[in-house]
């Protein structure tokens, strides 16, 4: 099932163009990661599917309608978040507050606690879903703001850039939540990310920002390196660690064009170099 499309979409901000001609599909159960430099306009895409931000041109249909603010079917992270604003919060008060958003001005409600129960549950958040947020982790703080996001169990969950800011161990326990969030709700997910890496594993489709446009593929057609170097805007290696994991390498000048004569040190023993380490911290 098409849980989002866009058709010759575009969008103008303050009189820019942003990105224009956006045609693409999300299926229901996929993860679909967004790529693109700073300032490409990955924010301005989730906010378009949230409703916030009109298209300009095109089309866009979420769940079968036009986007809508408030509802409940899509889940949002945002990118600098209100977890990190309301820290002196708990994690159950702070994902009640998501539960709360939608349905400002209700008296009471029963349904309340057991749904924000659930969304703890589902995040693996219980035993510190009672701590002031200021003292938890990075990792544990993003895993409450997924349980903030996932608390109506959304078709659609929309994270921007849940990684960020995350040391490698930390990254590789959201990573499995979010794949857990999709196996066990079977949601569709757009993933803002700066490393395809640390997604790779999970991934099945990659949405890449360049030059005003929105390109996409499913991940086995994304990962070679001449994709991934137009993607990066920068020349691009993949190394296949000892486990057999594959792994993006960003390349300097140097190695993308090998200097033909005489070399201190050897480009395939500084990759093998790299591969066991990484091997070695993503056990
Ligand atoms: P990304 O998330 O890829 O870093 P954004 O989607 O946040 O990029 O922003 C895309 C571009 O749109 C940026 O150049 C940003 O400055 C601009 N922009 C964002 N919001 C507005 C706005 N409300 N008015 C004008 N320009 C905006
Ligand atoms: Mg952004």
């Amino acid at each position: 099932m098409t849980v989002l499309s866009l058709r010759d979409a575009s969008v103008v901000l303050g009189g820019r163009q942003i990105w224009q001609g956006a045609t693409l599909d999300v299926e229901a159960g996929t993860i679909n990661v967004i790529l693109g430099p700073n300032g490409a306009g990955k924010s301005t895409l989730l906010k378009a599917v949230l409703g916030i931000v009109p298209l300009a041109a095109g089309e866009i249909e979420v769940l079968g309608a036009a986007p809508h603010r408030g509802d409940v079917r899509v889940g949002y992270m945002a990118q600098s978040r209100a977890a990190d604003q309301l820290a002196t919060l708990t994690g159950r008060d702070y994902v009640g507050l998501g539960y709360d958003g939608p349905h400002f001005g209700w008296r009471r409600d029963p349904a309340k606690s057991a749904t924000v129960q659930r969304a703890l549950e589902l995040t693996g958040t219980l035993s510190f879903a009672d701590r002031p947020l200021r003292t938890l982790s990075g990792g544990q703080r993003q895993r409450i703001a997924l349980a903030h996001a996932t608390v109506f169990r959304p078709q659609l969950l929309l994270l921007d850039e849940p990684l960020a800011g995350l040391d490698i161990a930390a990254q590789a326990e959201i990573v499995d939540l979010i794949n857990l969030v999709r196996v066990n709700t079977g949601a569709a997910l757009l993933v803002v990310a700066h490393d395809l890496n640390p997604l790779a594993t999970i991934t099945d489709q990659v949405l890449w920002i360049a030059r005003r446009q929105i390109r996409s593929g499913a991940i086995g057609d994304v990962v070679n390196e001449q994709t991934l170097s137009e993607l990066y805007g920068h020349p691009i290696e993949i190394v296949v660690t000892p486990r057999g994991r594959r792994v993006i390498v960003g390349l300097e000048e140097e190695f993308a064009h090998p200097h033909p004569h005489g070399h201190d040190h050897s480009h395939e023993d500084v990759h093998a170099h790299f591969a066991e380490v990484y091997d070695e911290v993503t056990k």
